[in-house]
């Protein structure tokens, strides 16, 4: 039985590309939690379809590009540039995610703002329809059509205004907001109402705040929220259960056999001798507190001096839309942070991003990791520095505010970032907790880690869209 193809629609495709000539390309793969969790998928024939996060105005490059793609099973959507100002650094990540991450609409200058929010929200429309019109050239009867997260929150509207039959799935990669915050969304009707075109939508968390808006929105047009989703002109789509997102965990204790992650897990022991070895490993992002972190971990050893050559703080810090000025003026303040504590205690490096072996071999060796998210999804990371830890078993310091903060609350140290007073004793408590005790904490977390992984998650949400396209075709 040849295996159900799987379009899965993203606004980044899990590869970086690079121009080497006018018609050769260098691929590499990227960074990022969605592409983590779908690497290990083996049930379908996956193709991917998303932006190649390159500008290429001419034919001879998107022609060479296509083809090079084509190995890895990409399908590259062309934007440009004005596209993706508008559509990418714009409505989605200047209005978009911090809306979804509760931050609000920017507060600098709201009424530019204000101003360009028009221009952008157009913008957004014709990117999702033209990531729509390549998904209509390539699919095929039967395939499943999966469209992640808010980039692409016009798309199910778009596929099946062409066609009605499309199975098509959507999924939200980050919080959603409770009412209060997502009202202030001047498009906040037209974009629910687009994705509940889909025949499935999932979450990974929120799903409540999520249902009620759709209720909300679709109320004035007599749709109706029903136990099995949302109801609207006779059309039913289906809001199911959050999916709680996982990771390969097989991929990352297989790495750590490796012998160039041994050579290098011991070359770090060799580094860090002597001290407890802290981690943090975060996008620049405002989402990831990572002043907060940076704070509490000041405060730590302002107050135990003791502790100030024993322990040293890692925080990878991986750049990103560096072209959005919220985020240049994050990168400032952080580096800012971190020269002064090292004027005062040298115990902190800050770093670059990291390949996938350098990172797991990091994870390996840390005896504490710090996730110190104000808002987040999942975050993966704490569930990678788990998959790590088996001979370690290192402490997690979670934030609540993380969706891992549901699945690893009994086996972490829950914080709130914010509380940095909190923080700083949580980091005392990790770094001197007896050994039974992280034990038994390190087993809860890995026996949740290596059982609900991305590849479970990814059949969960794709059979019950099969599922659900079944349903409806038995009750019309
Ligand atoms: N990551 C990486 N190299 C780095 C830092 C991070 O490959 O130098 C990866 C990390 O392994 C994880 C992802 O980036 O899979 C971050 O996912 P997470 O859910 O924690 O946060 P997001 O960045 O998606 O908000």
């Amino acid at each position: 039985v040849p295996k159900q193809r799987l379009l899965v629609v993203a606004n980044r495709l899990p590869v970086s590309a690079i121009r080497k000539s006018e018609d050769s390309w260098a691929l590499e793969i990227s960074v990022g939690g969605l592409v983590s969790a779908l690497l290990g998928i083996n049930e379908f024939e996956a193709r991917w379809i998303g932006w190649a996060g390159v500008n290429v105005p001419d034919e001879i490059g998107q022609r060479s590009l296509t083809e090079a793609l084509a190995e890895k099973r990409c399908i590259p959507v062309f934007l440009d540039e004005e596209i993706v100002h508008q559509y990418y650094n714009g409505y989605c990540n200047n209005i978009l995610w911090p809306l979804f991450h509760y931050l609000g609409l920017p507060q600098e200058d709201r009424l530019a703002t204000t101003r360009s929010f028009q221009s952008q929200f157009a913008a957004y429309k014709e990117a999702n329809q033209m990531f729509a019109d390549v998904v209509n050239e390539h699919y095929r009867d039967g395939d499943v059509v999966w469209c992640h997260d808010y980039h692409l929150m016009f798309l199910p509207k778009c596929l099946k205004e062409h066609n009605n039959k499309m199975k098509v799935g959507w999924f939200l990669h980050t919080p959603f907001p409770s009412s209060e915050i997502h009202r202030t969304l001047p498009s906040r009707s037209e974009l629910l109402r687009s994705v509940l075109a889909a025949d499935l939508v999932g979450t990974l968390k929120d799903l409540q705040y999520y249902e009620l808006e759709c209720q909300r929105v679709h109320s004035y047009s007599g749709a109706q929220g029903t136990p099995d989703g949302v109801e609207d002109q006779g059309k039913l789509t289906r809001v199911a259960a959050a999916f709680p997102i996982g990771i390969d965990s097989e991929r990352f204790v297989r790495a750590l056999e490796l012998p160039q992650v041994k050579d290098h897990i011991k070359e770090l022991k060799e580094r860090f001798a002597g001290r407890k070895v802290m981690l943090g490993v975060d996008r620049l992002d405002m989402i990831k507190g990572i002043p907060q972190k940076i704070l509490a971990f000041e405060k730590f050893l302002e107050e135990n001096p003791i502790w100030r050559d024993k322990v040293v703080l890692v925080q990878i810090a991986v750049p990103t839309r560096t072209d959005v000025p919220e985020y240049q003026k994050l990168s400032s303040q952080v580096h800012e942070i971190v020269g002064r504590i090292n004027g005062r205690f040298g115990s902190l490096t800050a770093d670059r991003s990291l390949d996938f072996h350098a990172l797991c071999a990091l994870y390996a060796v840390t005896d504490v990791a710090l996730v110190t998210s104000l808002r987040d999804g999942m975050n993966l990371v704490s569930y990678e520095f788990v998959a790590c830890q088996a001979s370690k078993k290192g402490v997690l310091i979670l934030s609540e505010f993380a969706g891992a903060a549901q699945s690893l609350g009994a086996g972490a140290i829950l914080v709130n970032p914010w509380n940095v007073t909190e923080v700083a004793a949580s980091i005392g408590y990790a770094l001197t907790m007896p050994a039974d005790e992280r034990e038994k904490r390190h087993r809860h977390n890995f026996t949740h880690v290596t059982t609900h992984t991305s590849q479970e998650w990814a059949e969960t949400f794709v059979s019950e869209l099969n599922d659900t396209v079944v349903e409806a075709q038995l009750r019309t």
